[in-house]
């Protein structure tokens, strides 16, 4: 039934009644009072107001006019109340004692005022590859969740004049063109606790272990602000990878972001699990966040981390090839919001992004669904800002903010080792420095395949132990002149004794930064091998050998000089006297050595 006056209805205010039993003339005009007042008609004859009977309304009605809707039906006014009790419910979880929550929910339930609000309903318009375009959703901001009427969640990505797009946290499901979707006025959340330590989960937090679901006591915004200059310190404490190479040459410190760089299958993500390996009993949290990978090779890593006892102190977020893009697009953030839960709390996390070349893949294919222009590669235009705020919420927090820090070591896959590609250069100069890895060494079996020339850190040269600084000394130009004199020497068959030596020397210091996986080194075993090789007392073990006598030697160091360690250990330092005690139990060692063999 339908209300038509002499004027034009199509130039009227468009407004629709949907309830049960039809209201009374007198309510009819009261309804087309509050609508002419709310929206500005000149006279309330300006409504058109159309009925229509819905019996899923219940008692009440459900008035919609364009994309607002005021809701009273029996529905809706339950859902206002639930909102209250859970609001109600997520301010009382941080109390502890039971009357502070009790007297908490009652005064949620006395002040609760029920009121038909009105709310925007939006229309989909196209659904596909997780991305939706909606129309009608006026006052949505971005990265809101959205509500779809089947309840999966999106979230708002992109806001045009004509409408917003909005990607799908869950498949698609029943969601059609003409579903109905309304804003929750929420920004995406992660929920973070303690008990995620150990546990393998997707982007949005829920256990994929098959384990018991996770408790969690609150939620942090996925996509956060960086702290501040005032917030930080600077980075001052070693983060041990537990690899000679890279805590000799690029030491990497707690609060830094030191990028992973090297083409497909160069161990890559072998230095990060070794990392993340070495941190057991060092007071560090570890976070790996795997980015559309396969799922076999996310297992493969969980059951190294079991191995090895390190998802006491670790949490898997994964998301895997086969996830949706949006999935994998938000998994790094979300991983950093459970980052940023320990970081506040004074701890020290370690996170590693595996790897972000596939994440700017996946932001590529949901920009370019969400039909943003594609720029250089075909990525859109703020593919930089898409990694430098994610990289930017690491850091070192000043001892006010509890001094706690989150280390990233972010991976990048490069092709035919091309780094300066558009993503490798724009991670390149977002991290504090890069470790190189080369496909060439890693093919002539010299693995971690680091690329000494090519790898740097650029801040945590203030966090090294000044026992490695000193015994590391000149490794870096040693290994530089070695290369170059390679190239110079092969072709040539008489050589001085001067060369010689040096070749000899730098092969045998090639050979001993050669480490197997999963055999992170300690500090003290690091710091007495290159010792004894930097001061020429390797130079005469044939190179094949050089593993078998390092092995031997840090051996007989354990058993018959266990307070060098120790002492290395403890202060940190290389005093004269401590450089004199390690090269005389070399002495002995290689004295014992050459009796063996006599
Ligand atoms: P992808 O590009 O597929 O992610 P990746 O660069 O991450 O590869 P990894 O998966 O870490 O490389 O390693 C590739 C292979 O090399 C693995 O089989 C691994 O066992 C081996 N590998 C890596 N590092 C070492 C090492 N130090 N010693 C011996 N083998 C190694
Ligand atoms: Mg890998």
């Amino acid at each position: 039934m339908s209300e038509t006056n002499t004027r034009d209805v199509s130039t009227m205010l468009q407004a629709k009644l949907r309830c049960v039993t039809p209201p009374s003339e007198k309510q009819l005009a009261q309804f087309k009072e509050f609508l002419s007042r709310r929206y500005h008609t000149a006279s309330a004859a300006d409504v058109n107001l159309t009925l229509e009977t819905d019996p899923s309304v219940g008692g009440g009605f459900i008035l919609s006019v364009g994309s607002d809707e005021f809701d009273w039906s029996t529905r809706g006014r339950e859902r206002q109340f639930e909102d209250q009790i859970d609001g109600a419910r997520q301010r009382a979880s941080g109390h502890a004692d039971q009357e502070k929550i009790m007297s908490v929910m009652q005064a949620a339930v006395e002040e609760f005022h029920l009121t038909a609000k009105a709310s925007e309903v939006g229309t989909v318009e196209t659904v596909g590859d997780g991305i939706v375009t909606i129309s009608g959703l006026d006052h949505v901001q971005y990265g809101e969740i959205v509500l779809f009427d089947n309840g999966v969640k999106g979230m708002i990505q992109d806001i045009k004049s004509d409408g917003v797009g909005a990607i799908l946290f869950d498949q698609e499901g029943t969601i059609g063109e003409g579903s109905h979707v309304t804003g929750t006025g929420k920004q995406a959340g992660m929920p973070v606790s303690d008990a995620y330590l150990g546990r393998v989960v997707d982007a949005l937090g829920n256990p994929i272990d098959g384990g018991e679901s996770i408790k969690t006591s609150e939620y942090r915004p996925i996509e956060n602000a960086a702290p501040g200059i005032i917030d930080r310190q600077p980075v001052t404490v070693p983060m041990q990878t537990g690899i000679l190479a890279i805590d000799s040459m690029f030491p990497i410190g707690r609060g830094q972001r030191e990028l992973i760089i090297g083409d497909r299958q160069t161990g890559k993500t072998a230095i990060a699990t070794d990392t993340i390996l070495n941190q057991k009993d060092k007071n560090c949290i570890c976070i790996y966040v795997a980015i559309g990978q396969k799922s076999s090779t996310i297992a493969g890593i969980v059951n190294t981390l079991k191995a090895h006892e390190a998802m006491d102190y670790t949490v898997v977020v994964a998301s895997t090839a086969s996830d949706p893009a949006p999935l994998q697009y938000v998994a790094p953030y979300s991983a950093t919001a459970l980052a940023e839960y320990f970081m506040y709390k004074g701890k020290d996390v370690l996170i590693v992004y595996d790897d972000l070349s596939k994440h700017a893949v996946a932001y590529r294919a949901l920009s370019l669904l969400l039909g943003r222009s594609p720029g250089r590669e075909a990525y859109p235009g703020d593919v930089f800002y898409l990694h430098s705020r994610l990289l930017e919420r690491c850091a070192r927090l000043s001892e006010e903010l509890g001094g706690g820090s989150i280390t990233a070591l972010p991976i990048i896959e490069t092709q035919d080792g091309d780094v300066s590609a558009y993503i490798p250069t724009n991670v390149i100069s977002i991290t504090d420095g890069q470790i190189f890895l080369e496909q060439d060494l890693f093919f002539e079996g010299q693995r971690p395949a680091v690329n000494v020339g090519l790898s740097v850190s650029r801040v945590g040269g203030a966090a090294q132990t000044k026992a490695m600084k000193k015994a590391a000394g000149s490794l870096r130009i040693d290994l530089a002149q070695y290369r170059e004199m390679q190239v110079f020497t092969q072709f040539s068959s008489d050589l001085d004794e001067a060369t010689k030596n040096q070749l000899a020397q730098g092969a045998v210091l090639m050979e001993l930064l050669k480490q197997p996986l999963e055999a992170p080194m300690s500090v003290s075993d690091q710091v007495i091998s290159l010792l004894v090789a930097e001061n020429k007392k390797m130079i005469h073990v044939p190179v094949k050998e050089v593993k078998d006598y390092q092995r031997d030697l840090l051996a007989f160091y354990a058993d018959q000089h266990p307070e060098i360690a120790g002492e290395i250990n403890k202060s940190g330092r290389l005093s004269e006297a401590l450089i004199e005690s390690v090269l005389t139990a070399a002495d002995e060692f290689a004295s014992i050595q050459e009796k063996a063999r006599a």
